[in-house]
């Protein structure tokens, strides 16, 4: 990490909020690749293009703020985590990082399979002709309309998430004369975030069956019973922008270790393990994620190793990456539009988007860079603070980043990584509208979802 509570010595080091230090990078013109998507670089000019197309000339065609998603990274990704775990494992996006219907048919050409957790991400999977026995629906409450479209459909799985799901489940799939195949999502009793992972009492949340009780032993019990159900594996996900495996390793021993205890009471070696998403990515230089290639060989040697040990055929592995394929593929596109430095404070920086865009950083303290975008400079850094336009002093986009102390007004920013969770959980907060999501490749920009319009924000208001 840079930032250190013991600076030694830095140009520029100023103190945070959080009363650590953060040094400017060498040079703010540089783009740290790390954080942007592949063909993200600066032309002759100096300003930032991806695909092949400056910043500038897209903000004059699709306007800011809007999130430029690079396609060919996004495929690249997408066959990196499908090359990674081979033809003998199974990798499924998981589609509320951002899911659109062009991001679906993008999946269905890579060879990748999705995951959905309601209705309306179902409903855009099948209506771009993602094929249903590839799709697995989740989420801790599933209605019973959502169970029978994606029974109905013939979805690949469903993920039972508690006792009363498991009956209504078999109970829809019965009714249509199906047997579903299922998977038991278990809490192992492990949650990962970031860089550390707690491996006691997180069975107080709201996912899964416990493994602790014998509780996830019983769900398993039940499922069997059901004629509606073909019981084919055990789900785990631990949490979320993790980096550190020793979390997967605990998860995967808990899970193989009842796949054990289900052959050893009834006979049955369940076929599947999924070990869920979170893979961390890189949203500012100081982190840094494993390639798939490192994740797929670390997870494929824990679960060999303990079913070894345990006796079983090794199951096949699923796993769930949403984060880590989407995330690094977009950045936000701002303009700047008031610059308030504040004497010995820091400097805020206000974009004409905001939470409404992006509500990570106020929801989870996420941290994001940013980068000067319209053009290069090589005037001092300085601190600062890129705000939205909403009426909430919680609108923070990236809390503590350096830019050009000769910002102004006009100036294009962007900010990294905001593919994921970005454009998926926007908001309207103060009537704002939407912005598109714009797909850039070879020298083409596409919009994939436009822009909200004030017709938009009418329609759904009948008076
Ligand atoms: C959210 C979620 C994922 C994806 O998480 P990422 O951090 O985007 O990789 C995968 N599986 C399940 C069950 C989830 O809830």
């Amino acid at each position: 990490m840079s930032r250190s509570a013991h600076p030694a010595g830095p140009r520029h080091a100023d103190v945070m909020s959080d009363g650590h230090y953060l040094a400017p990078a060498d040079d703010l013109n540089v783009l740290d690749q790390k954080v942007w998507s592949r063909t993200v670089t600066r032309d002759e000019h100096g300003a930032v293009t991806v695909g092949g197309l400056t910043v500038s000339r897209l903000a004059e065609e699709f306007g800011t703020p809007a999130y430029f998603l690079d396609e060919a990274d996004f495929r690249a990704r997408c066959r990196a985590w499908s090359d990674a775990f081979g033809p003998g494992a199974d990798v499924f996006y998981a589609g509320k990082a951002f899911l659109s219907r062009a991001v679906v048919r993008w999946l269905k050409e890579e060879g990748l399979n999705l995951d959905v957790c309601s209705a309306g991400e179902l409903a855009t999977a099948l209506d771009a002709g993602m094929p249903a026995e590839r799709i697995a629906l989740h989420g801790n409450n599933k209605s019973v309309e959502e169970i029978e479209r994606a029974v109905a459909a013939g979805v690949g799985r469903i993920v039972l998430d508690s006792f009363q799901e498991i009956v209504r489940v078999a109970h829809v799939a019965q009714g249509l004369g199906k047997r579903q195949r299922v998977q038991i999502r278990v809490t192992v009793g492990v949650e990962a975030h970031t860089h550390e992972f707690i491996a006691t009492a997180h069975e107080d949340q709201k996912f899964g069956i416990a493994l602790a009780g014998g509780q996830a032993a019983e769900a398993v019990r039940r499922a069997l019973t059901l004629d509606g159900l073909e019981l084919v594996g055990i789900h785990s996900h631990i949490g979320s922008q993790i980096f550190d495996m020793a979390g997967f390793e605990v998860s995967a021993r808990r899970v193989v270790q009842l796949l054990a205890e289900v052959r050893d009471e009834h006979g049955v070696e369940l076929p599947e393990i999924d070990l869920g998403g979170g893979l961390g990515i890189a949203y500012t230089s100081d982190d840094d994620p494993r390639a798939p290639h490192e994740i797929a060989k670390s997870l494929g040697d824990i679960v060999t190793r303990e079913c070894e040990a345990a006796g079983l055929a090794t199951p096949r592995i699923s796993v769930e990456p949403g984060r880590a394929i989407v995330g690094p593929t977009a950045f936000t596109l701002y303009e700047v539009g008031t610059v308030k430095p504040l004497e010995g404070l820091r400097t805020y920086v206000s974009v004409d988007g905001g939470m409404s865009d992006n509500i990570r950083t106020a929801l989870y303290d996420a941290e994001y860079s940013v980068a000067l975008a319209s053009r290069t400079s090589d005037a001092e850094p300085m601190l600062v603070r890129v705000v939205g336009k909403h009426c909430e002093s919680g609108d923070i986009v990236v809390k503590d980043a350096y830019l050009p102390s000769d910002l102004a007004p006009g100036d294009l920013i962007a900010v990294p990584a905001t593919g994921a969770y970005c454009r998926s959980m926007a908001s309207n907060y103060n009537h704002a509208l939407r912005p598109p999501v714009v797909a850039v490749r070879d020298g083409e920009a596409r919009v994939i979802v436009r822009r909200e319009t004030e017709e938009d924000l009418l329609r759904l208001d009948v008076g």
